[in-house]
C-alpha cells in the first residue's frame, strides 16, 4: 500500500477523514504510525498528498487532510480481456489498475470456462476492491472503468467498433506475425487473450474489427506479466 485510499463515505469534512477496517490495521501493522506522523494519501478520483495522523488506536485512524497533487495521467490504453481464471483475475486487475490502464473489459471467449463467471470474484466488491489494491500499489486514485461481456461475438460486431474508434487496434497473440508495436503516439485498444489462447474464428473476426494480431517474443507469458510487458513496450 504506497497510499492510502480514501473514498467520499471517510471524508468528516473535505480536509479530516476517519478510517476504520482494513486500513487502519495495515498502519497499525505496517506502517506503525503514530500521532503526528504524515501519511501519502490520495482521495478517489481525486487529488494525491498527506494526511497527518490526528488519532490512531484499535478503533480508528484520524487524518488531517493536504490534498494538493494531481493523480498521474493514465494510459490512453483499453485492455479487453478474455476473462482469466478466478485467481488470475484478482492478479490482473491488480496489474491492470496499477500499470494506468484506463478501461477493462472482462470478455468471455472460447477457452474461457464458463463456470469463471459464476465465481465469487466476479463480485462487485472484488472487482472494485482488486483494482483499488492495484491504485494503493501505483500512488493513483482514478480507478479504471470495468466493463463485462459475456457473449464475444455481439460484443466485437456490434459494440467493439464504436468503443475501439480512433485508436490503434492490437491482439496480443503468439505467432508469426508482426511484433507488438513500440512507443505508440495515441490511444490503443488491446486484446489479451485466455491461458488456452484465442481460437482461429475469435482471431478473424477481431480482424474485421480492425485488429492486427502482435507478439511478444517466443516466450509464452502469463497474463499479468504479458500485460506488463504490452503496457511497458507501448506506453
Ligand atoms: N496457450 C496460449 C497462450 C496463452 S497466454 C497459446 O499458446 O497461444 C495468454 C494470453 O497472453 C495470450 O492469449 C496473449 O494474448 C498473451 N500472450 C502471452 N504470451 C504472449 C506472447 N509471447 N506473444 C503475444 N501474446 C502473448
Amino acid at each position: 500500500m504506497n497510499i492510502i485510499l480514501l473514498f467520499p463515505d471517510d471524508l468528516q469534512s473535505p480536509s479530516h477523514a476517519r478510517l476504520t477496517g482494513r486500513r487502519l490495521t495495515h498502519v497499525l501493522e505496517v506502517h506503525r504510525a503514530e500521532e503526528g506522523d504524515t501519511l501519502k494519501v490520495g482521495l478517489l478520483d481525486g487529488n494525491l498528498g498527506t494526511g497527518t495522523v490526528t488519532r490512531l488506536d484499535a478503533e480508528a485512524l484520524e487524518l488531517d487532510l493536504d490534498l494538493v497533487a494531481a493523480p498521474p495521467p493514465k494510459l490512453p490504453l483499453t485492455l479487453i480481456l478474455a476473462l482469466p481464471r478466478p485467481k488470475v483475475l484478482n492478479r490482473a486487475l491488480i496489474a491492470a489498475s496499477s500499470l494506468g490502464i484506463h478501461r477493462i473489459v472482462l470478455l468471455h471467449t472460447a477457452r474461457v470456462e464458463k463456470a469463471y463467471w459464476g465465481s465469487p470474484r466476479m463480485s462487485e466488491e472484488n472487482l472494485l476492491h482488486q483494482r483499488v489494491l492495484g491504485l494503493e500499489q501505483a500512488r493513483d486514485t482514478v480507478l479504471p472503468t470495468l466493463q463485462i461481456e459475456r457473449r464475444f461475438r455481439p460484443f466485437v460486431e456490434d459494440r467493439l467498433p464504436a468503443l475501439a474508434s480512433d485508436s490503434l487496434r492490437v491482439v496480443a497473440h503468439p505467432g508469426d506475425h508482426p511484433p507488438c508495436p513500440r512507443a505508440v503516439e495515441g490511444p490503443v485498444t488491446l486484446v489479451v487473450g485466455p491461458e488456452g489462447g484465442l481460437v482461429p474464428f475469435e482471431i478473424e473476426l477481431l480482424q474485421v474489427a480492425g485488429f492486427q494480431p502482435v507478439d511478444l517474443g517466443p516466450r509464452i507469458l502469463r497474463v499479468e506479466t504479458a500485460l506488463a510487458a504490452l503496457a511497458g513496450r507501448m506506453f
